[in-house]
């Protein structure tokens, strides 16, 4: 996972570029690097460590450009040099790259390729991109092959997980953005766009952001957007407009995100708890207790809580099955066992790496859950895309009950699954999850709690009890920190 940022505008480029890199230095850190273009002629600054290495270095050159590209790398495949950091590009020096993920079949290209007399600078597998796109346009040169073009036949040709930004010192007013299995968003300012490969990168310039989905590629130029499949057709794609002050993405008077994200967790499970829960529960746990002692036995009562999930989903549950990767997954772990002891209900976590490649065979009646804070787990999605397939088929009582519990409702998470749990924990930079993990906890909680009162595993009075004691959470995490 590494950070990318692109744009095209009228400010300078670099500047807004590294502040761009600066929001998502949480996502790599070994090397960085920035490319645009000027007069005519890409120009690239690389460093290797910190993002504060390339900020010196560019301190020494002048790079007056609009347009332009930059990365934050982690490296997957050559050890974290100069030379491995990105933008790569073809050896005339004509186009530029930036990439997050792996070109799966970089050796079979990087072959091709140097059979054909392309010289490789880079351990990477990124490096494979910008000769394939010079060979394209070379190639097809007499049949005036578009940029854009170029870049749709390049992709094609990859495998893997990938989201790349593409400059073209011979299309100077384009920048050129993929998605495949990695996520990537583009900004709409006025008269100027962006991209990044997380949205706080863009916040503090528009709040109006369209997410490109897998196979989708884009074209940003001064004029405005285009999107279109990786088979060249045309999409129309409408921005959502984030509800995010540019204030969230500022430290504030805290020296670290991570130790901001620790302050805000009283505020996030406040905030949870009352999204969640229904106004009945201000009242004490005995008042309720008697109300509803009141109503009649049989009268249907509406649960205290409110996930907005259908109740007929956990009438003839047998099983829980919970896919997740790294934090998530230790989340799950609790979840688990609020599920089995409040809900009564066998559950298993899995690893979602793992379940990708080794599967536990089919059980009737399975809610599966996934989790993943930023939505965009490639694993977790992956597992769950699996789950729903092989069900696809399967009879009645084994069809897919799909959830998910994330923190990001706009990700490919909540695109691929009919309900999601929005943990509602805001934007976390931390590289340590701290805010989120304690959010998810509290989902589990209350999806917990939401299936005991349907299905009666626990006496209300306790239910009602254990709510009690999750409104006291927030002010006891507050004394704690204050502490
Ligand atoms: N695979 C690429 C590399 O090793 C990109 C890694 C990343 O996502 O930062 O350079």
């Amino acid at each position: 996972m590494c950070g990318i940022v692109g744009y095209i505008g009228t400010q300078v480029a670099s500047d807004i570029l590294i502040a761009g890199l600066e929001k998502l230095e949480y996502r790599g850190y070994d090397s960085a690097g920035l490319a645009t273009i000027w007069e005519g002629n890409i120009h690239s600054v690389r460093a290797k460590g910190k993002l504060y290495n390339l900020r010196e270095k560019l301190a020494q050159v002048e790079m007056p450009s609009s347009i332009g590209i930059g990365h934050t790398r982690w490296a997957t495949h050559g050890k974290p040099e100069e030379r491995n950091a990105h933008p790569h590009q073809d050896n005339q020096g004509r186009v530029a790259v930036v990439q997050n993920g792996i070109v799966e079949n970089y050796r079979e290209l990087r072959e091709e390729l140097k059979a054909k007399g392309y010289e490789f600078k880079s351990d990477t597998d990124t490096e494979v991109i910008p000769h394939l796109i010079a060979d394209i346009l070379i190639a097809k040169s007499s049949e005036k092959i578009t940029f854009l073009d170029a870049v749709i036949k390049a992709v094609n040709r990859l495998d893997g997980a990938f989201a790349i930004a593409v400059l073209c010192a011979d299309s100077p007013n384009e920048l050129i953005v993929a998605r495949q299995q990695a996520p990537l968003s583009i900004g709409l300012g006025q008269g100027e766009f962006f991209c990044a490969s997380d949205t706080p990168a863009l916040v503090p310039y528009t709040q109006a952001v369209l997410s490109l989905e897998n196979g989708e590629i884009a074209r940003l130029t001064h004029l405005g957007v285009e999107v279109y499949t990786f088979t060249g057709e045309r999409l129309h794609k409408v921005p959502r407009i984030l509800n995010w002050s540019p204030s969230l993405v500022e430290k504030h008077v805290f020296k670290h995100f991570m130790l901001k994200e620790i302050h805000e967790q009283p505020g996030v499970v406040r905030d949870c708890l009352q999204a969640y829960l229904n106004q009945d529960c201000e009242l004490e746990a005995e008042q309720i207790s008697k109300k509803l002692a009141q109503k009649s036995a049989d009268q249907k009562q509406t649960s205290p809580i409110n996930l907005s999930i259908p109740s007929s989903w956990y009438q003839d549950l047998e099983q829980i099955e919970i896919l997740a990767c790294g934090t998530s997954w230790h989340a799950s772990l609790v979840g688990k066992y609020l599920l089995e002891q409040l809900a009564g209900i066998p559950t298993i976590v899995q690893y979602a790496s793992e379940a990708r490649y080794a599967p536990t065979p089919l059980r009737p009646h399975t809610l599966t859950i996934g989790v993943t804070q930023s939505g965009e787990t490639a694993d977790t999605l992956a597992s769950l895309a699996m789950e729903q397939q092989r069900r696809i088929n399967a009879p009645p009582q084994y069809a897919a009950k799909l959830l998910g519990i994330t923190n990001r409702p706009e990700s490919s998470l909540a695109q691929l699954v009919p309900h999601i749990i929005d943990t509602r924990a805001g934007i976390e930079i931390g590289v340590a999850a701290t805010k989120t993990f304690v959010a998810q906890l509290i989902a589990f909680y209350l999806l917990a709690l939401d299936m005991a009162w349907h299905r009666q595993t626990l006496p209300k009075s306790r239910l009602l009890e254990i709510i009690k004691d999750l409104r006291q959470l927030p002010t006891q995490m507050e004394q704690l920190l204050q502490d």
